[in-house]
């Protein structure tokens, strides 16, 4: 099979590919990049434990990065259902591994994302999926808020969107100020989550309360 046509390939029945195998021409290029860049850092490249790192890092970069290769409005379209149920639908403490673009070092944490319907539902793993397409790029958690936040709102056209994150930067953490402990929550909201306090607030006391 010819790598490149697979490796650029997105099922455009779900909008998101797994990433199992890599381009060819591009991880030879990274493993070489890497490895100048252990050098440069005055490591022994040939050392057991080091000899195939560039190799690894090279793979493990792209894996990293995926959501580029995902088109996270097509993960909703096509899944996206007809339903006149017009509450508040909340999934909670979705999972965020992604990279902060100014250290290229994790930021991880979770997310909440709510949304009021509109006549029009999506399934709950799709919310799932939309923030993993956007957070594995290299990102900010601000836009990674309002992305995911736009995304939903320009699909499925609720009446409104929620979306709180909060993650502890390993840039923060391990260099620099070295906060251990600090945890940075973003939010951004659409329609009456905006407008009424009182949703707003609904949304709140929800993502705080443990159910289980
Ligand atoms: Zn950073």
């Amino acid at each position: 099979m010819n790598y490149k046509d697979e490796d650029k390939r997105i099922d455009n029945s779900s909008g998101y590919e797994r990433i199992d195998n890599f381009d060819e021409e591009k991880t030879e290029k990274l493993t070489e990049l890497y490895r100048e860049i252990l050098l440069t850092l005055g490591e022994d490249v040939n050392r057991e434990g080091l000899f195939k790192t560039p190799l690894r890092v090279a793979k493990s970069m792209q894996y990293l990065i995926h959501g580029y290769n995902t088109e996270p409005a097509e993960i909703i379209r096509s899944a996206m259902f007809k339903e006149e149920y017009s509450q508040m639908v909340l999934v909670k403490d979705i999972e965020i591994y992604s990279l902060c673009e100014h250290h290229m070092i994790p930021f991880i944490g979770k997310a909440h994302v709510a949304y009021i319907p509109n006549g029009y539902i999506t399934g709950l793993s799709k919310i799932a999926r939309v923030v993993e397409a956007f957070a594995r790029r290299l990102q900010v958690q601000e836009r990674l808020t309002v992305q995911i936040r736009d995304c939903i709102q320009e699909t499925l056209n609720p009446l409104g969107v929620a979306v709180v994150i909060e993650a502890k930067h390993m840039c923060m953490i391990m260099r620099g100020i070295q906060k251990q402990n600090s945890v940075t929550t973003t939010s951004a909201f659409t329609g009456a989550f905006l407008r009424e306090t009182k949703t707003r607030e609904e949304f709140i006391h929800l993502i705080g309360q443990k159910l289980h």
